[in-house]
């Protein structure tokens, strides 16, 4: 078979740790043999990052930009336990934090569907993509101890000396106070990420916050959401046959559950958080997850939503046999080389993606799975693999399918 051409380079992140054996694994056995892989490397495993003063992630970033496709292995985030194990220069940040402020972007993630591993929830047939805002609100909030009687104020001071004050309580005795913020620029950029990956995706788009409550700042994010839709995007909904809709974050939570899937629930910071570990898990497994970060301007970048499975790159390091699962991480791969085929105009990489992620589904359905899967599986004698025996076995259902 000839190999699969490519016209334009897709960003490829390297990452860290298991992750980083799989990613080499899923090159080897999944793409080098079918498509004359054409990437434009960055190693942001963290021994380079250290190295490069993490400059090496800018680039990845500015590399996103100019192309429009990525493809990211899970990288770590380093904590002081990282940096005494790398003799790190300084705690680097999270590479996943620096990509998204470059691109502004929103981070989508979507369940793998399976026969085999189903849903908790019985009625769910579809997945449910999480759109999570990532900026502000109680993530980046000023927190007082108050100590006891007094007066608590919010207060705005213009850069032209005016000011706006509101008290927010009379304590009596001591208490807790917070103060939160977000920006306009900021939703703006989230509501327009939703709207555009809706489209993309070709689902409808809900989104949920608590504006009865929270009359000023759940309400300008409703506000926002809907005048960029009226705006900018209802024809095109209309067009694909679409609907938005905001609701309250509480009915939201109880039409999810009775629900079939198949749409975007876009939520605010700390909401998204919750609910995404949430729909995680209840469609079984975080190694099922894939994450996609979409810019307002169409940069995608695509990985798998778990970390880099740390316990099991130590076992593999002492020479053990590892049963760790590959499948968002191919998803990962699968998603870019699509995103790039639909943007170059090339069918064959488009197939070829999509074949993949079939290859990957039938060896479960059949039975072949990982350590993880196997636990809760509703496949009957389902056959345990290695990290690496899982990957040759998809290599066997590709092949017996291209
Ligand atoms: P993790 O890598 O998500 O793994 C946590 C546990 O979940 C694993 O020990 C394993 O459970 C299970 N698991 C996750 N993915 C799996 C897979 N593909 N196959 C089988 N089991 C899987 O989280 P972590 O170990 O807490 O974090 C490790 C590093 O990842 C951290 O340094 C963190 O900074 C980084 N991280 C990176 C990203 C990213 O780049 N996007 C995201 C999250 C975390 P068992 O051990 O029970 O088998
Ligand atoms: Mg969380």
């Amino acid at each position: 078979m000839e190999k699969i051409q490519m016209t334009t380079p897709l960003v490829e992140m390297d990452g860290d740790e298991m992750t980083r054996i799989l990613w080499q694994m899923i090159k080897e056995e999944l793409l080098l043999p079918f498509v004359d892989l054409c990437t434009e490397y960055y190693d942001l495993g963290l021994a380079h990052r250290n190295e490069t003063e993490d400059q090496v992630t800018v680039d990845a970033a500015n590399a996103t930009k100019k192309y429009g496709v990525a493809v990211k292995c899970a990288t770590i985030t380093p904590n002081a336990d990282r940096v005494k194990e790398y003799d790190l220069k300084s705690m680097w940040k999270s590479p996943n934090g620096t990509i998204r402020a470059m691109l502004d972007g929103t981070v989508f993630r979507a369940p793998i569907l399976v026969r085999g591993i189903e849903p908790y929830v019985k009625t769910w047939k579809k997945p449910i993509v999480m759109a999570r805002h990532a900026y502000g609100d109680v993530y980046k909030a000023s927190e007082i101890r108050i100590p006891g009687p007094g007066t608590c104020e919010l207060v705005f001071t213009g850069e032209d000396g005016s000011t706006q004050r509101e008290t927010i309580h009379q304590f009596q005795g001591p208490g807790i106070v917070q103060g939160m913020h977000n920006l306009d620029s900021s939703i703006e950029s989230f509501a327009r990420s939703c709207f555009s990956y809706a489209l993309d995706q070709n689902m409808d788009l809900w989104f949920a916050a608590k504006d009865t409550i929270s009359k000023k700042y759940d309400h300008h994010f409703k506000d926002v959401f809907q005048d960029i839709f009226e705006a900018e995007y209802k024809e095109a909904f209309v067009k694909q046959g679409l609907s938005y809709f905001y609701t309250l974050i509480d009915d939201a939570v109880a039409r999810v559950v009775k629900s079939e899937g198949g749409f975007i629930w876009a939520c605010k910071n700390y909401d998204g958080d919750v609910m995404s570990d949430l729909i995680a898990t209840a469609f079984g497994s975080l190694a099922m997850m894939t994450s996609v970060l979409v810019s307002p301007q169409g940069y995608y970048e695509f990985e798998a939503a778990h970390g880099t499975v740390q316990r099991h790159y130590y076992k593999h390091l002492k020479g053990e046999e590892t049963s760790t699962n590959s499948v968002a991480t191919i998803f990962a791969w699968s998603g870019a080389l699509k995103k790039r085929g639909e943007l170059d105009e090339n069918p064959a990489l488009e197939e070829f993606a999509g074949k993949l992620e079939q290859a990957t589904l039938r060896t479960i359905e059949e039975g072949k799975m990982t350590k993880d899967l196997a636990l809760i599986t509703t496949v009957e004698h389902p056959q345990v693999l290695s990290s690496q025996g899982f990957i040759q076995a998809i290599r066997e259902t590709l092949e017996a399918m291209l």
